[in-house]
């Protein structure tokens, strides 16, 4: 298996960095070829901006969307973003590695993924039409893929149950899940979340190594959520709401995983 595991935190001498070298380690003895995308390492562009338009004359007006697919379509991308598109098709598994910073990405992972998924790479793709809004969630280019998040947490895991007052980590993760790994086609495994990082230490190391060691043999054969398809029948055309009969009277979040 194919495994890109894109990092993102500034310090090596992190527990973050202490679970990369984990993984890499791991997933290489158990025969897997791995690639790490160190975007602090990397020095990665944090921004999508003109810079990412090389074909534009200097003061021509930059349109993210159209420049990104016009560079896209055309080879004349920047280097850096071209080379993460060819690991993210060279990988059968995506690993996103971060520290929760504000209930979200670091800026420079949320960076990574404005450059990376260019318009027509990982949106803007299949027909769009009033009948078929693209080839979107759960189908698109990274489709028959994996991915998983792996995310640490300074709260407990009680501050991200259901009831708990930092809300649901599910729904806290959502966007990412749903909105950045399924939309272009990742079937999305479980997350591998780190509570209360401020209290590990080599005890509760080794025992985080462990959970974490069965979740990466588990990457083929885990089963993912279980997130409706755009196009599979689940939603009325074309205002994309979710059909009334399925999980009728409930609305949020929730609703866009299969009850099974
Ligand atoms: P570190 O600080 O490097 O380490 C944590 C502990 O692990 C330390 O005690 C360290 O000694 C120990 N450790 C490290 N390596 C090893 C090893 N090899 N063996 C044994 N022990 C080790 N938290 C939230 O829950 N929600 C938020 O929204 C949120 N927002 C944040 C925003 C910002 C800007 C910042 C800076 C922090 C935020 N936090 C938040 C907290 C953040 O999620 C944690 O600080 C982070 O996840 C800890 O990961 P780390 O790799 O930086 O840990």
């Amino acid at each position: 298996m194919k495994v890109l595991l894109v990092y993102a935190h500034p310090e090596p001498q992190s527990l973050n960095g202490a679970l990369r070298d984990f993984a890499v380690a791991h997933l290489q003895a158990a025969g897997h070829e791995v690639q790490v995308s160190d975007l602090y390492a990397m020095d990665w562009k944090a921004t999508l901006d003109v810079a990412d338009a090389p074909h534009l004359a200097s003061g021509e007006r930059f349109d993210a969307v159209l420049d990104s697919q016009r560079a896209y379509a055309s080879g004349g991308q920047p280097a850096d973003i071209a080379a993460e598109q060819a690991k993210l098709l060279w990988a059968d598994v995506l690993i996103l590695q971060f520290p929760l910073w504000w209930f979200s990405l670091p800026a420079i992972l949320k960076g990574w993924v404005e450059r990376v998924y260019a318009c027509g790479f990982a949106y803007g793709v299949g027909e769009h039409s009033d009948s078929h809004w693209g080839d979107r969630y759960g189908e698109g280019t990274l489709a028959g893929k994996r991915a998983m998040l792996v995310v640490t947490c300074g709260g407990w895991e009680s501050h991200y149950s259901a009831r708990g007052i930092n809300g649901g980590l599910d729904d806290i993760l959502f966007p990412i899940q749903h909105g950045i790994l399924f939309y272009p086609g990742f079937s999305v495994l479980p997350p591998f979340p780190v509570y209360r990082t401020s209290k590990v230490d080599a005890v509760a190391f080794e025992r985080l190594c462990q959970a974490y060691g069965a979740r990466l043999d588990g990457l083929a054969t885990d089963t993912p959520l279980a997130f409706r398809r755009q196009n599979g029948g689940d939603y009325e055309i074309p205002a994309l709401t979710l059909k009334p009969e399925l999980a009728p009277g409930r609305t949020g979040l929730g609703v866009h995983l299969r009850e099974e």
